[in-house]
């Protein structure tokens, strides 16, 4: 074999142009911007180039035969234009999975999406009028119908609901919060931080454990403007505790004549204890037992779109409308869209919990959920790949800050490589192109079949198929 040395190597790298010049670069010129495929070029001349500056000795095997540049080319290209928003397996049975996207909205509601995206409509139009209309107007009467509040508004998400609740209720006042739920939620959502950007003064009464109705009353001075409660959804005090409940927060806010808010993070409009989770109070429960103004987030337990609802009192909510925050956080068609057509699924609870992905995967009975696993099981074994794999007994969680001390029982597929670290399954399978995410666990691949779907398994079995071969 004869080897060349670096100075022949380097003449026979192809310029830019003469790359440019070739059939099949040509074709990819029609489909691809041109100065993203030039760049693509150099990036790969240049990678070969210093391929070529590191050979260490003068025998080496480099490939620049112009076909494979051109390969390497093309595949550069395709990583180039692809979408850095992209789809992901999500194998770890977290249902709200905060890095992964929280709520997954549901299929039916796509045509009706994909209308109000590339059609006009009557967004902010009164039809019967012929006039200017409101925006909002199109998910009161649903939100209405469902939690019997007086008014609602939306926003961009629940950290901005707050944010403007405070600055419209509270401004230049105080308001009332027990120290046990000064809560930060994401690592980004601080209740005391949120307050100091309203323009707010944070009272913050009892202790973190315990918290009585006198320690309230006695903080309530001329200053104050609000009572807050927050529903503390992602950690939980055990012990010795004590809270005041919302409806005596209300006799109490009733008799000095200022509101009471709850925050309560996931919102929901079903009593989910009915379906095996532990009991989360309900949109409907807050208000019922007087709860002024009630806020929670569109795309936790709810299973919508990213937003930020507000519920309660017309007198309020008419004055949260009229704040130029409002403008500033106001959500676009598509949230509104996605929004409406899933609370309307709501008014019917069985459909519900059938059609929305984050209650159909909350509420999977465990018998399903190990069909779901042996279906995964028996096609991974077709593939006689070099690895233990067995269906076991795992443990999902809700995620997203809801529910933090609840596990749920599942169902898992558990790989164990017999020539490979798992480690490195893991990792090839996340860089591989179905992306899947998935958790190690005492050096077992472990898919969590809950939050998988079953149109996925055959990527999985693909990639498997690759990896193995
Ligand atoms: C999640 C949460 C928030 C923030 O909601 P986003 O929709 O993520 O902005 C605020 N308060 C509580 C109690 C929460 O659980």
């Amino acid at each position: 074999m004869i080897y060349l040395n670096k100075r022949e190597l380097f003449s026979k790298l192809p310029s830019v142009d003469e790359v440019l010049n070739q059939e099949d670069i040509k074709n990819t010129l029609e489909e691809y911007p041109r100065n993203l495929v030039i760049e693509c070029i150099r990036k790969v001349i240049d990678r070969k180039r210093k391929e070529i500056i590191d050979i260490k000795d003068d025998k080496n095997n480099i490939n620049l035969d112009l076909n494979n540049i051109i390969k390497d080319i093309k595949n550069e290209i395709n990583i180039s234009y692809a979408l850095s928003l992209k789809k992901v397996i999500n194998a770890t049975g977290t249902v709200l999975h905060t890095n992964l996207g929280r709520s997954l909205l549901s299929e039916s509601i796509k045509e009706e999406l994909w209308n109000s995206a590339s059609r006009y409509s009557n967004l902010e139009y009164n039809i019967e009028k012929g006039q200017r209309g409101s925006r909002y107007d199109h998910l009161a009467d649903t939100i209405k119908r469902l939690t019997n509040a007086e008014d609602v508004l939306v926003v961009n998400n629940n950290a901005a609901a707050v944010l403007l609740v405070l600055s419209t209720l509270a401004k230049d006042g105080e308001v009332i919060v027990s120290r046990g739920e000064l809560v930060e939620v994401g690592g980004s959502f601080r209740i005391p931080s949120i307050m100091e950007l309203s323009g707010t003064k944070l009272l913050e009464v009892g202790a973190t454990n315990k918290t009585h109705l006198k320690d309230y009353e006695e903080a309530i001075s001329e200053d104050t403007k609000a009572i807050m409660k927050v529903h503390t959804s992602n950690y939980r005090i055990l012990g010795f505790t004590e809270s005041v409940d919302i409806d005596e927060l209300s006799i109490l806010s009733k008799k000095h004549n200022i509101p009471v808010i709850e925050d309560l993070g996931s919102g929901v409009f079903i009593d989910l204890s009915k379906y095996g989770l532990s009991y989360e109070p309900t949109v409907l429960d807050s208000l019922r037992k007087g709860a002024d103004i009630v806020t929670f987030s569109g795309d936790k337990m709810l299973g919508g779109p990213q937003a930020g609802i507000i519920v309660g009192k017309k007198e309020y909510i008419d004055k949260m409308k009229k704040n130029q925050l409002t403008r500033a956080l106001r959500v676009d068609k598509l949230t509104i869209c996605a929004l409406e057509s899933t609370l309307r699924t709501y008014l019917d609870e069985e459909k519900a919990i059938k059609e929305i992905p984050t209650l159909r995967m909350l509420t999977y009975k465990i018998d399903e959920l190990e069909e779901k696993a042996n279906d995964l099981l028996n096609k991974i074994k077709e593939l006689k790949i070099d690895a233990k794999v067995c269906v076991e007994d795992g443990l999902s969680q809700v995620g997203g800050g809801s529910m933090p001390l609840e596990t749920i029982k599942s169902k898992v597929v558990a790989i164990t490589p017999n020539n490979m670290n798992v480690s490195t399954l893991e990792r090839r399978l996340r860089l591989s192109n179905a992306h899947i995410i998935a958790r190690v666990y005492e050096n077992k691949y472990i898919l969590d079949v809950r939050t998988i779907f079953e149109d996925e398994y055959d990527l999985i079995i693909n990639e498997l198929k690759n990896i193995f071969k």
